[in-house]
């Protein structure tokens, strides 16, 4: 079991969401495993990722990418066994990973979070009471919550899983659990209800325990899932990531605070969730048709690049493998308030293969080193459960994590560095969030605050040298540390404060008072 429970985890974790097939292969047969990852949790933990999230594993026919399950209480036998899956999470379990904290040095477990239930895939069998895959048939009852014994079986399910030790589920499409004949099915109140059940379950049976909630919507239509802190305790920011996108490709910081200024307040036991792409995609449907077609002309130009609403490409060709904007985004990704979550490879800058069909062209192995399969696998290249990337910029020769440990300024390091920042304060995972507005609309400015913290984040979202005069009179006589090299910059006074930032570059400032 668990030690150092802390019934809050989820808002300090970083999140690393990894696909088990194409992550690291052990037994030479091609194709990614449990042992596999397990062999891998100590890079995990050097990154300083302290959640992992498991893209579906369970047997399927893998006609949907693996969303379309076949049955919830085992494993793909291509990953491994039963008992594999226990030893990964045990041994998850018994990585003492770091967590933030100033005053209290604490070590904790890894936490394992999945479950991807995609409802669309799935119907229900009233003689034999269990799910049953009918993507691909048609004229199938649906999955419906309102059936009694349709919530019984789901908990059944989800029950077997946390007792085997899983710290969370992400639950798919929650607005639509309850279908009602004469109503779009959207945001039913008996949904609510079945949450509020389910919830209370996990609670009254497990401790720490994670809920997590996709719904595609605004996050004031996301509110009620929040419930009074009793139906899911972190959900999905869908709208921001395209908005951070669109901000520093306009060079301006309206998007983002636009947004956020519409996000309301949560229960204080709830958390967002941020990403830079959700999960393998920069998902489009919260933005206006006109914010779409701009997003598809700057990001997507080649149409093969456009999945359902969204663009499937990976962080660094999204940013045309420009390091500066990496960083920015990864900046804002781990100083807005929420869990951030990681894409598997992103901490490297990965390329995808936009040649491959719908989302594998962002699942291609994970690039270990410049060696034989990229270390991803001993098998012959031809039995691979995907190709390589081989490309001159991102090819597994010259993006590997290999020469990237090797390498005190390669991406992976940064990043190491900003998590283990991001980590020295509760502030980002816990603390509120209050923008300042300086006259230049280049630069994105806030102050992030938990109890005695504060930390000012300033980002410069111009491709161009900007000088900005931030108001920080309440901060009179506060000196500025910068956080990543902790190093004393001038005293705030009574005049604007004054500061220049270089391309795309961000602060990270503790204020202190001394
Ligand atoms: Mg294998």
């Amino acid at each position: 079991m668990p030690v150092n429970k802390d019934a809050l985890w989820y808002k300090d974790a970083i999140i690393y969401q990894v696909h088990v097939r194409t992550f690291h292969d052990s037994n030479g047969d091609g194709i990614g495993d449990f042992q596999g990852l397990e062999q891998k949790l100590d890079y995990l933990q050097e990154l300083g990722i302290n959640a992992i999230w498991l893209m579906p594993f369970f047997p399927s026919p893998l006609r949907d990418d693996g969303y379309d399950i076949a049955d919830y209480s085992a494993v793909h036998s291509s990953y491994g066994t039963l008992e594999d899956f226990r030893k990964l999470l045990d041994s998850a379990h018994r990585h003492d990973w770091y967590v933030w904290s100033d005053t209290e040095a604490r070590y904790k477990e890894a936490r394992i979070i999945f479950l991807d239930t995609e409802k669309s895939n799935w119907a229900w069998d009233p003689i034999s009471k269990s799910f049953y895959w009918h993507r691909f048939f048609s004229h199938q009852p649906d999955l419906n919550y309102d059936n009694p014994a349709v919530r019984e079986q789901m908990w059944n399910v989800m029950k077997f899983w946390l007792e085997l030790g899983v710290d969370g589920f992400r639950l798919d499409a929650v607005p639509y659990l309850v279908e009602r004949e004469g109503t779009n099915c959207e945001n039913l109140p008996e949904t609510h209800n079945i949450l509020k059940e389910l919830r209370r379950k996990v609670d009254e049976q497990f401790t720490d325990r994670m809920l997590l909630a996709e719904a595609n919507q605004w996050p004031a239509d996301l509110r009620p899932y929040f419930g009074d802190g009793d139906e899911f305790h972190m959900a999905f920011h869908f709208p921001l990531m395209p908005r951070m996108f669109m901000g520093v490709k306009l060079e301006d910081r309206k998007p983002i605070t636009e947004i956020l200024q519409q996000t309301p307040e949560i229960p204080s036991s709830c958390q967002w969730s941020l990403f830079l792409r959700n999960h393998d995609e920069l998902t489009l449907e919260m933005v206006t048709d006109i914010e779409r077609d701009y997003m598809y002309d700057m990001y997507a130009e080649n149409k093969m690049m456009r999945l359902n609403l969204g663009i499937r490409r990976r962080l660094a060709p999204l940013l045309n493998n420009d390091r500066r904007r990496i960083e920015l985004m990864n900046g804002m990704l781990m100083s807005l308030p929420g869990t951030p979550i990681v894409y598997y490879g992103d901490e490297i800058g990965m390329g995808d293969n936009i040649s491959l069909g719908d989302r594998n062209g962002v699942r291609t192995p994970m690039q270990w080193s410049g060696g034989w399969n990229s270390g991803f696998s001993t098998a012959q290249p031809e039995r691979l459960c995907a190709p390589l990337i081989h490309d001159p910029v991102y090819g597994y020769p010259a993006v590997n994590v290999l020469s990237q440990r090797e390498s005190e300024h390669s991406l992976l390091r940064w990043m190491q560095r900003i998590i283990a920042v991001r980590r020295s304060t509760g502030a980002f995972g816990r603390g509120s969030i209050e923008f300042l507005y300086p006259a230049n609309h280049r630069i994105l400015a806030y102050l992030r605050r938990l109890g005695k913290d504060a930390i000012l984040v300033v980002n410069n979202l111009s491709s161009t040298a900007q000088a900005v005069e931030l108001d920080l009179r309440r901060y009179k006589g506060n000196i500025l540390i910068e956080m990543f090299g902790n190093n004393i910059f001038p005293r705030v006074g009574d005049l604007p404060y004054l500061l220049t930032l270089g391309p795309y570059q961000f602060y990270w400032f503790r204020l202190r008072r001394v």
